[in-house]
């Protein structure tokens, strides 16, 4: 499935703790809990999943979620092989028995049968009936099933069910704070503390803005994006031109008002 991925990680992934969410993963893990992480696309979520799974030492499979996901993309299905038919883990049934953190992207894209699965997983059971199979897997230690999503965009209905979230301890991400994305800009991107210093600012603004349009705000990812056309010798204002207020809005009145903005603080 072109979804999922499986990932090892030779040296330690950069990341760098915002607050204590290090802490409190670790914690989680070790008790066998679910874990939920809330908030805006582009935050981190990922990077920091990646960066745990390799200070923990577990390997990690990502699924990104989206509307046709299948239980059976996730749990697995019969192939044909040869002319036999022949049973095929998905994603989330390899973590399982490999006791992997298996790491669902933006989970409430995927459909309501599909988290059901999800559900004796989550709890103190930590197991995962195979239906085609007639089986139930006990999770192998050092499994652990993490979840994200974003709130903001997120319609109501397609908000998580209570009886799923329930069964996970949630950690909230936002945007660094400034000098914290400052130094990761500069790191992730090559560019200097200034560059860093006077994309943040205007992303900084962006957050401000209340009702302009904006289905997502200037996230750290368009802020690292900006910052490697900079280090190809584009100037600031072209860069965030064409890495956020592009990719932000298509609407000409919203993007007339950012690039306003782009002339202001770049
Ligand atoms: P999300 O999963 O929340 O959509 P990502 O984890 O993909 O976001 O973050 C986007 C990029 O921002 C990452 O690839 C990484 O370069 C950078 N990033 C965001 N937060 C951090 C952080 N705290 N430390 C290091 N890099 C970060």
């Amino acid at each position: 499935m072109d979804t999922a991925t499986n990932q090892k990680h030779d040296s330690q992934p950069y990341y760098v703790a915002v607050n204590d969410e290090e802490k409190i993963f670790t914690a989680a893990f070790n008790q066998g809990l679910s874990i939920l992480l809330k908030g805006p696309t582009g935050c981190g979520k990922t990077r920091f999943v990646e960066a745990m799974a390799h200070k923990l030492r577990r390997p990690l499979v990502t699924v990104s979620c989206h509307d046709d996901l299948t239980t059976a993309d996730l749990v697995g299905r019969f192939l044909l092989n040869g002319g036999k038919t022949e049973w095929v883990d998905g994603p989330l049934t390899k973590a399982v028995r490999e006791g992997a953190i298996c790491y669902l992207d933006e989970v409430v894209e995927a459909r309501k049968d599909t988290t059901v699965v999800l559900h004796p997983l989550a709890d103190y059971r930590r197991q995962l009936p195979l239906e085609r199979l007639g089986i139930t897997l006990d999770a192998a230690p050092g499994f652990c099933l993490v979840v994200s999503y974003n709130p903001g965009y997120q319609s109501v209905l397609k908000d998580l069910k209570d009886s799923t979230r329930q069964r996970m301890v949630a950690i909230e991400f936002d945007f660094p704070a400034p000098e914290v994305e400052e130094r990761i800009l500069a790191v992730e991107a090559g560019i200097s503390a200034a560059d860093a210093a006077k994309l943040v600012r205007f992303a900084q603004a962006i957050r401000r803005l209340e009702n302009a349009g904006l289905r997502e705000v200037a996230s750290t990812r368009v802020l690292i994006a900006a910052g490697l056309l900079m280090r190809e010798g584009l100037s600031a204002a072209v860069a965030a031109k064409t890495a956020i207020a592009g990719p932000l809005s298509d609407d000409a009145q919203v993007t007339k008002g950012l690039i306003k903005m782009i002339e202001v603080y770049l």
